[in-house]
């Protein structure tokens, strides 16, 4: 599977809300990492591995036109990292400079008109896109005109990375903007712009959190590493890479329960082939119902 099979840009109309999701990209994990204690016969029939045993994810990044501002919702993995890197995971996210900027053009808007960019989580298959690598060589802040809000805990811990979390956070994905000044912190959930709010979903780490749209009458969530695809619907399909995997069963099972009473819409930032849905049960099974 290859990023250009996907379009730049879809949109959906959430009352006062337009929200785009933006194709960033396309890029292969380990099928077994990707889906924690779940056995390969089982996940395998949703998502077939390639001969090293990854599987395709997209990366799925939202742009949400909202009365008062442009808010972007994660950055994908950007253009700082060199050959080897992108072969271990597959990234297939060229475009000028990143297949994200590419898409937001194709929605009529530029870099420049973000005036807030949200991270959900600071593993660089998120947050890598907020900086770029300059002209000069230098890193730079990939929206020069936006405030970077991240939650404070995720930050603290994306800066004190243990053995286990090390590889996921790099500091060049989001030292550069602390340094600029650019980064506004919040504690817990919070009303970020009319319309748009963020709300924790620990787990996959301790203080991710995912994006709340309410386009008045209709809501919908940006679920990000809470349920990375639809196949990971099921309370128990949890990632081998969350590193409180019963916090996410936790999270899972409260968040799951407001859905289905609210009938609130499911946008998933990693299935490469469903950008959304809604929730429905089946003989006790959670699925996705696909919406046009
Ligand atoms: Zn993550």
């Amino acid at each position: 599977m290859k990023a250009s099979e996907l379009p730049l840009a879809r949109t959906l109309e959430l009352g006062r809300l337009r929200v785009h999701a933006l194709e960033a990209g396309i890029q292969w994990l380990d099928g077994g990492a990707m889906f924690g204690v779940v056995p390969r016969p089982l996940w395998e029939k949703k998502i077939p591995p390639d001969e090293r045993h990854r599987i395709p994810l997209a990366l799925r990044c939202l742009l949400v036109e909202t009365p008062n501002a442009l808010v972007l919702v994660d950055s994908g993995v950007g253009n700082k990292e060199g050959e080897k890197f992108r072969d271990i995971y597959g990234i297939d996210n060229e475009g000028s400079p990143t297949r994200l900027e590419d898409a937001i053009r194709s929605v009529g808007f530029a870099p420049g008109d973000v005036d807030l960019v949200v991270g959900t989580h600071l593993h660089f298959d998120h947050g890598g896109g907020s900086t770029r690598l300059g002209e000069d060589g230098g890193i730079v802040p990939s929206f020069p005109n936006a405030r970077y809000v991240f939650q404070k805990g995720e930050l603290a811990f994306a800066q004190s990375p243990n053995e286990r979390v090390r590889a996921s956070y790099m500091s060049k994905n989001f030292l550069p903007l602390v340094e600029a000044g650019l980064v506004d912190t919040v504690d817990g959930p919070d009303e970020l712009v009319e319309g748009i709010s963020l709300l924790p979903t620990p787990g996959h780490t301790p203080f991710h959190q995912s994006v709340v749209l309410d386009g008045q009458g209709v809501k919908a969530v940006f679920l990000a590493d809470l349920c990375p695809t639809s196949a990971h619907l099921p309370l128990p399909w949890i990632m081998g890479y969350d590193l409180e995997p019963l916090v996410t069963l936790e999270t899972k099972r409260v968040l799951w329960e407001r859905i289905q009473e609210e009938e609130w819409i499911l946008i998933f930032q990693h299935d490469a082939r469903e950008p959304w849905g809604r929730m429905a049960l089946e003989d006790g099974k959670v699925l996705l119902n696909r919406i046009d």
